[in-house]
């Protein structure tokens, strides 16, 4: 037996009708059938019922003391809405107005007196099972729509998940590669400036070596803060690049620009004074930083952008580490590559 037709043999039947002998015979057919059936002799008695408890399906008179079955009917719909129960209409009248007056007042059917009685126990029981598989319907889709919901937070958890260094959670070099191409993508067909920053701790084995591996995760988590504390528009991106390293993507952000956000990282970090007894250019905890700049071009690839950066970092690590340098480089057909202007020292490129 399927879950319907269960829950269709343990159907709860209203019967609203005024006349005695009727309401009597309804009650035996439906008792007959193994519906549980309760009853009511008005339209005000049918709602103060159903008020209580629901019942699956009314069978409601149109004729009665009081207010009437359709007017009783549209009321069970307002008050009800979407759990409103099935009402199968019982009338005398057969005319084309009654008729459109039920469906009109929100009945499902209806059946003419004198009853026939094989026509009323079909009608009740095709109903049930048409309310049933429509409640089973419901009930599966809801449960499909709960469990997409689950599915698409844990997509976005794991996308996530796959975008974020664990230690820092800072961006990941997986989200660098993807951000970054994406820009470079955009801002080759808008011509807009593309800058990266390369940052890398100094004498950071030595602070390993100083404090142990530990302190030196937690050190990584507070330099990462401090660098995500300076980057404020939504669209530039903080990354771990690697070990000691982390990375700043500013899209539309001009040399000047990127210099001065490297700068101010570099700032906090000198201000944040942590403590580095094993660097051997100052007591705390420095950084040095490569900043490059490029218009995309069909000409030039993103290499050419972090190769840039990473030559400046280069640079900033020889002229003695804790300072900042940074280049713009243009590309164009004939020569593929150009410096321009010349590379900046560190001292002149606000
Ligand atoms: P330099 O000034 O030339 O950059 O010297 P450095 O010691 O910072 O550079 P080097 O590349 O020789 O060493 C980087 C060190 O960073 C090596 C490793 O012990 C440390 N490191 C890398 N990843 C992690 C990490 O996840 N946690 C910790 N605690 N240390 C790390
Ligand atoms: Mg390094
Ligand atoms: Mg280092």
């Amino acid at each position: 037996m399927t879950w319907v037709e269960l829950s269709t043999r343990l159907a709860h039947i209203l019967i609203v009708d005024d006349e005695k002998t009727l309401r009597m015979m309804l009650s035996h057919a439906m008792q007959k059938e193994g519906y549980q059936v309760i009853e009511a002799i008005s339209g005000e008695q049918c709602l103060d019922l159903c008020q209580q408890q629901l019942p699956d399906m009314i069978l409601l008179d149109a004729i009665l003391p009081g207010i009437d079955g359709f007017t009783c009917c549209a009321s069970l719909r307002t008050m009800f809405g979407e759990r409103c129960p099935p009402v199968l209409m019982i009338t005398s009248l057969n005319d084309q107005e009654s008729v459109d007056w039920a469906f009109n007042a929100g009945a499902v059917d209806y059946v003419t007196k004198p009853v026939h009685w094989a026509v009323l126990r079909q009608r009740v029981r095709r109903i049930l099972q048409a309310t049933w598989a429509m409640t089973e319907l419901r009930q599966t889709m809801e449960h499909e729509r709960v469990l997409m919901e689950q599915l698409e937070i844990a997509n976005r958890e794991l996308r996530r998940l796959a975008s974020i260094d664990s230690l820092t959670q800072l961006a990941n070099r997986r989200c660098f590669d993807e951000f970054l191409h994406q820009e470079w993508q955009r801002l080759r067909r808008e011509q807009g400036f593309l800058s990266l920053i390369l940052l890398d701790i100094d004498f950071f084995k030595s602070y390993n070596d100083t404090y142990g591996h530990q302190s030196g995760d937690e050190c990584l988590k507070r330099v990462a803060r401090l660098i995500e504390e300076t980057i404020k528009r939504p669209a530039d991106l903080a990354v771990r690049y690697g070990g000691e390293e982390f990375a700043v993507i500013l899209p539309n952000t001009p040399l000047e620009g990127a210099m001065h956000i490297a700068r101010e990282i570099h700032a906090k970090v000198e201000l944040a004074a942590i403590a580095h007894a094993g660097s051997r250019i100052s007591h705390h905890l420095t950084l040095s930083g490569g900043v490059a700049t490029i218009i995309p071009s069909h000409q030039s690839t993103l290499e050419d952008l972090i190769a840039s950066a990473d030559e400046a970092l280069y640079r900033a690590k020889l002229q003695g580490r804790n300072q900042i340098a940074g280049q713009f480089r243009i590309y164009c057909s004939q020569e593929k590559l150009q410096a321009s202007p010349e590379p900046c020292e560190p001292d002149r490129c606000d």
